[in-house]
């Protein structure tokens, strides 16, 4: 409820203006975010890589709202593949549809998509596609649906606090999709999204079954030690090798958590942010947890 609250007063530029422009949310700011620039990022990849733990570049923004935009964000996600291939670290990509035009042209948002693709698949690099605000999930899994035919080891991301879910999930089920499921990052309303933490792990609970049975691959993104543990026995219940689904976890959250799944043979991927667009993101993390809000706000009132 708290955090639902924070995400609303997040979204006031006066709050905004006063976080930017604070040097006390350095340390912060910091924890969860790599980074302004790409060449951050795979410096902290590579810190993750020589753990055992693979990467998810995320570049920063969203909510793109003309073609400019979406070019120049698709310019970035090129660049960004570029580098992987000239430095070799283990990463893949992940993409947000709204950063590629989703909001005004799915087409130019396919094209952008396809053309990352085509490059990422060029060097064996796997792309993952961001699930964001439910007024652009319908979109999304189109584009996914569509491009999925074509490079059937792109990765999507599902909510698993949206009501409607289930029922999406299913009409993927002939093609075995490679899904990153998530509990779900923004403020919906109760008619859309489930509210209660029972009812959202309930939720994700049965979306662990449905991909260990249905799909390929899953990527189990979450920080829950119960629901991590539940994807555990989940694999050891349908035969599925350690090494044969992957648990994801965000920068700068339970760190030594990530390291000691390695220890004990799991494949762990983290999802690494970097670029000045951090505000949106960082809110959100902020919202997940109430020691982190007291904290930030302890931070802005001495500031
Ligand atoms: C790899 C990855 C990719 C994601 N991609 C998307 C996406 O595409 N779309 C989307 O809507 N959401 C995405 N999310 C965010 C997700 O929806 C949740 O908001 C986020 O993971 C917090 O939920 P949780 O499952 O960790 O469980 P929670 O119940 O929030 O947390 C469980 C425990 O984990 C720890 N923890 C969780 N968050 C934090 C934090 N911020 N700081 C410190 N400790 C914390 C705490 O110990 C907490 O008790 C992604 C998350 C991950 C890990």
């Amino acid at each position: 409820m708290l955090g639902r609250l924070w995400l609303w007063v997040a979204e006031k530029p006066r709050i905004e203006r006063l976080v930017t422009g604070s040097k006390l949310m350095e340390g912060i700011v910091n924890r969860f975010i790599a980074g302004d620039d790409l060449e951050d990022a795979l410096d902290a990849i590579r810190v993750l890589n020589a753990k055992g733990i693979g990467g998810i570049l995320d570049l920063l923004g969203e909510g793109v709202s003309d073609p400019d935009g979406a070019q120049s964000a698709s310019d970035d996600y090129l660049r960004a593949i570029k580098r992987v291939q000239e430095t070799g670290v283990d990463t893949t990509i992940s993409v947000k549809p709204t950063q590629l035009g989703l909001t005004f042209d799915k087409g130019q948002c396919i094209d952008h998509l396809r053309r990352i693709a085509a490059e990422a698949a060029a060097i064996e690099m796997q792309v993952e596609i961001d699930v964001e605000q439910s007024e652009f999930v319908l979109d999304t899994l189109d584009v996914f649906r569509i491009l999925q035919s074509d490079y059937p080891d792109m990765r999507q991301a599902i909510q698993a606090y949206l009501r409607r879910t289930p029922v999406d999930l299913e009409t993927f089920s002939e093609v075995k999709p490679r899904i990153r499921l998530v509990k779900g990052a923004y403020a919906e309303p109760d008619e859309i999204a489930f509210q209660k933490k029972s009812e959202i792990d309930n939720q994700f609970k049965f979306l662990i079954d449905w991909l260990f049975e249905k799909g390929t691959d899953p990527g189990i993104a979450t920080h829950d030690s119960k629901l991590i543990d539940y994807a555990r026995f989940a694999a050891v219940r349908t035969g599925t090798d350690k090494k044969d689904f992957e648990i994801q976890m965000l920068y700068g959250v339970r760190t030594k958590l990530q390291e000691e799944l390695v220890g004990q043979g799991y494949r762990v991927r983290t999802y690494v942010p970097y670029g000045s667009a951090w505000y949106p993101y960082l809110m959100r993390r902020i919202a997940e947890r109430p020691a982190n809000l007291l904290f930030f706000l302890r931070t802005l009132v001495r500031g």
